[in-house]
């Protein structure tokens, strides 16, 4: 009979390692507690108007094709893609702004025409970005990474400088602008970390934004979600929704022995979860929990997030389908989140508009907004903040944009910090998990392994190799194929 494993969490990480476990040939239950799958990816659907609630740059796309492979599959077979032409756009103080298109050659041109004379050092920096990208997938992220010497290689260690300077100060000595310096280091924001804390080897996401490009599946994120449920049911994994996992637990064998939920037991030859590291933990007895309070005190954590989903009567047809609005002090913002945690007082922000490239996710002639502030994880939700917030950066938008906004809008939803934690129960509400900083890579992250349990697993954005949607479908690709190494 085959092995009963019990995965907690219908996020991206969790969909991954049941259908390779499945694949496998284990019996596989995934328990989630909302009512649909994606976990911070879910969709919100209101008044004809749709929204990804987390997730909407679909980068690197071969790591979604190399997922869909693993089981036969191409892509195109699950997604219908576009390569959003152009990429995004980027306001900057002083009326600044930057059309990033959708190849390096007319991305260079836009540099060059930005900063004269900078183009053979931004070509530098693209072919190191690239050499990285290149170690980065095929010596680095697909290992259980359970000791130093998975990070060990001959490429790597020619590349030591990489892990020691920071992106920052590779991206301050190839431009001078600080425009341009800072659609440089916005890459680098996805892992979670300041750029002056993310070591100069993670300049391979630079290659994944203007080499590998930035896709949009129609239907959003979520028809990611949907194609890989799609795929775990055929490979046999049945869904649980509405349903918490209340308790983990172990026997006097150092392993454990099933789950509690809807007040009921449930035998378990394994575990796999894709729920957050320490809440995980929360559902084990003490003794059997690695991390302790202190530990989890100490980690740098990837900022939370203020989400605004809004719906207009009208097309916006000034809005680009991403644009970022660098437009107040950078380092001020990022202090608000790694320094000294505080609301911003003038926050960057995300305005993502989807249904200019998809007309299935608003109603017609109208539009479907997210905008998205990255605030410091731990903070508190605060409705004076988030309307203080909410005012300042629609106007904003209205000036860079020259169109009115306020008078259109006809829904409109806020997420915040302390969703975060009632949703995901997320450690201090973290959006993204932990930031990928020097000492959060590869064997210096929590472990996917419980070391003393001897069938319980970890995925997911607070393991390795980190962040992401892409990382999430890795991870659950790393812990799936240990597992039936190990168990089979
Ligand atoms: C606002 C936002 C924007 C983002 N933007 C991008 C982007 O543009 N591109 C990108 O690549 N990445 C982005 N990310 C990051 C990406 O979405 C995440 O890294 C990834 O989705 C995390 O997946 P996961 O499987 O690790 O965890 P989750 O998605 O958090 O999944 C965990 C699941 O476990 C469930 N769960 C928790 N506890 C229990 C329990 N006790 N019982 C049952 N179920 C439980 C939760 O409900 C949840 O569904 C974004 C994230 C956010 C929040």
């Amino acid at each position: 009979m085959s092995k009963r494993v019990f995965v907690i969490g219908a996020g991206f990480s969790s969909l991954s390692a049941a259908c390779y476990l499945a694949k496998s040939g284990f019996s596989v239950t995934v328990i989630e507690r909302h009512d649909i799958p994606g976990g911070r990816a879910r969709i919100l659907k209101k008044n004809g108007f749709q929204f990804d609630m987390g997730p909407s740059w679909y980068w690197m796309p071969d790591v979604f094709d190399s997922f869909f492979q693993d089981f036969g599959k191409s892509t195109s077979d699950s997604l219908e893609l576009l390569r959003l032409d152009p990429a995004y756009e980027v306001f900057f103080t002083k009326r600044g702004h930057l059309v990033i298109e959708n190849s390096l050659e007319k991305i260079l041109d836009s540099f060059e025409k930005y900063e004269p004379g900078c183009r053979l050092a931004v070509e530098r920096y693209m072919k190191s970005a690239k050499k990285n990208y290149q170690i980065a997938m095929n010596q680095m992220v697909y290992r259980p990474n359970l000791n130093p010497l998975d990070l060990i290689s001959f490429e790597t260690v020619m590349n030591a400088k990489h892990f020691i300077q920071s992106i920052k100060k590779i991206v301050y000595r190839t431009v001078k602008t600080p425009d341009l310096r800072l659609v440089l280091q916005f890459p680098s924001l996805f892992l979670g970390a300041k750029p002056s804390q993310t070591p100069s080897f993670f300049n391979f996401m630079n290659h994944a934004d203007f080499e590998l490009g930035t896709w949009y599946p129609k239907g959003g994120m979520s028809s990611v979600v949907q194609a890989m449920v799609r795929l775990a049911k055929s490979l046999g994994v049945k869904f649980k929704h509405n349903t918490t996992v209340q308790k983990i637990v172990a026997n006097n064998q150092k392993a454990i022995s099933g789950i509690i939920m809807n007040d009921e037991f449930y035998q378990a030859d394994i575990v796999v979860s894709g729920a957050d590291y320490q809440h995980t933990e929360s559902l084990l007895e003490k003794k059997y929990r690695r991390y302790s309070p202190k530990y989890w005190d100490k980690r740098v954590f990837a900022p939370s997030a203020l989400l605004f989903y809004l719906g207009f009567d009208k097309k916006i047809k000034e809005a680009k389908h991403h644009s970022l609005f660098f437009d107040v002090g950078f380092e001020t913002h990022l202090d608000s989140i790694y320094g000294k945690p505080k609301w911003p007082s003038r926050p960057l922000f995300y305005a993502n508009f989807p249904s200019v490239s998809d007309s299935t996710v608003a109603p017609k002639g109208k539009e479907s907004c997210v905008l998205l502030v990255p605030i410091a994880s731990g903070l508190e939700s605060n409705n004076r903040q988030h309307e203080r917030i909410f005012k300042q950066i629609l106007s904003r938008m209205e000036k860079r944009l020259n169109v009115p906004l306020k008078e259109h809008i006809i829904l409109k939803e806020i997420y915040s910090v302390d969703d975060f934690k009632n949703d995901y129960s997320s450690t201090k509400g973290n959006a993204y998990g932990l930031a990928t900083t020097l000492n959060q890579i590869g064997f210096m992250r929590p472990k996917f392994r419980s070391k003393k349990l001897k069938n319980l697993y970890f995925t997911g954005q607070l393991t390795i190799p980190g962040p992401g949607v892409p990382p999430a479908l890795i991870s659950g690709k790393i812990v799936g194929k240990y597992i039936a190494n190990r168990h089979l």
